[in-house]
């Protein structure tokens, strides 16, 4: 009885975390490429990474020909959205049922993790409500598979700012986050906080009607209000922006990352390079949209992506720090890797792709305890069949995944 008992629990328990030592081909660490590389696991933790690494009472997990890295960080998500080509976004948020879009973003977590993500920025339910909160609580209580979440719950926009737009003006519409004006902005971000917030998202522009163009939305007074606020709570500030103002007064409130600076100006790169702003380029999102609309990817490529990819340059040339996150959900959860393939396609180096995508989302997000290879840290590690140095292709695919020791794939 007693026999049977441990046998049904051995079988019924999820993977445990145990001792185990990794043998790829090469190790990147976060920093750099260490071929005969080898890491040791105890648990949930990394204790030992390097060319001879003890391998007693540990169980040999042999990866010829792989390269290890730490667990890929995504820097800009969307779990409760589901590619633009399947539903516009608009529809998405007026007619999908909560329960059928948090049913989808169990399934997106589980593709997110798959694909070697173990962390990710999720940055906005896009009319969700506060359905990330519980599926957060839900992936870190083992329910359900899926990355280590920094959830913005349901972002924040100027009153009248956003979208769905263009309905008769006296009927209040689903909206795509929260809106708030004034002072009442201030509270807005300590009542998401209180809600389950990690990180608060601005939009300080936006489209005020269909077919405008980007203008600012917050006022300085706003932003720099809303920015402190987060700041006085122990969260970090992430502006939407990619008119030159909009990043201009985010960078002066002291948010801490851009999103999709589209528009940026040397100018205001410079500004961000000066205050440590971080530019996260999102330039899979523009990709993607401009394929939806009938590009094919030959170029001459359209003039949104032509405009993204100048202002990525502007970006690095004014030495801004990039993260490295896709607006994934505008395609598909899984696709993350696409945002590296492109950064490195418009001119990024590849080993400042996956530093930027491991230990430069760690640093940039303040998650000191991954996105590196090192004792101590988080054993949080994706192994890919090849180099991704010589082809990032490579990332697409994992081979395994591991998140806090167990493997997950
Ligand atoms: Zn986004």
């Amino acid at each position: 009885m007693r026999i049977l008992m441990l046998l049904w629990l051995a079988l019924a328990a999820p993977a445990l975390a145990e001792t185990i030592v990794l043998r790829p081909a090469q190790v990147f660490d976060g920093e750099a490429m260490h071929p005969g590389w080898q890491v040791r696991v105890e648990g949930a933790r990394i204790t030992a990474a390097g060319p001879n690494v003890a391998s007693d009472g540990a169980r040999i997990i042999d990866l010829r020909g792989a390269t290890l890295l730490p667990g890929l960080i995504e820097g800009h998500s969307h779990l409760f959205l589901h590619p633009y080509n399947e539903t516009p976004w608009d529809d998405q948020v007026l007619h999908e049922p909560l329960a059928l879009r948090t049913a989808r973003a169990v399934v997106a977590a589980r593709a997110t993790l798959a694909a070697g993500f173990t962390t990710a920025r999720d940055l906005g339910t896009e009319g969700a409500g506060y359905a990330d909160v519980g599926l957060k609580a839900a992936i870190e209580q083992g329910i359900v598979p899926g990355p280590r979440l920094i959830i913005a719950t349901r972002a924040l926009v100027a009153t009248g700012a956003y979208g769905p737009k263009g309905f008769e003006p006296g009927v209040a519409v689903p909206q795509g986050a929260e809106a708030a004006s004034g002072p009442e902005l201030v509270t807005a971000v300590r009542r998401q906080i209180a809600a389950g917030a990690d990180i608060i998202k601005l939009y300080a522009d936006y489209r005020w009607g269909k077919g405008e163009p980007s203008r600012p939305t917050f006022s300085q007074d706003e932003l720099t209000a809303a920015t402190a606020a987060a700041h006085d709570a122990g969260r970090q500030v992430v502006a939407h922006a990619s008119t030159p103002e909009g990043m201009r007064r985010a960078t002066l409130a002291g948010v801490d990352t851009i999103e999709h600076g589209s528009a940026g100006t040397a100018e205001v790169f410079r500004l961000m390079a000066a205050r440590g702003t971080v530019l996260c380029p999102t330039l899979a999102a523009g990709d993607a949209i401009a394929r939806y609309r009938g590009w094919n990817g030959v170029e001459p490529a359209p003039a949104a992506v032509a405009e993204d990819r100048k202002s990525f340059a502007l970006a690095r040339a004014a030495g801004v720090k990039i993260c490295v996150g896709g607006d994934v959900g505008v395609f598909a959860h899984g696709d993350n890797a696409r945002e590296l393939r492109l950064l490195a396609a418009a001119g990024m180096p590849v080993l400042a792709v996956l530093r930027a995508a491991t230990a430069g989302n760690a640093d940039a997000f303040k998650l000191a305890d991954r996105g590196r290879v090192a004792p101590g840290l988080l054993a949080d590690l994706v192994a890919v069949a090849g180099d991704p140095l010589a082809d990032l292709g490579v990332l697409a695919k994992p081979v395994l995944v591991l998140k806090g020791g167990v493997a997950v794939r």
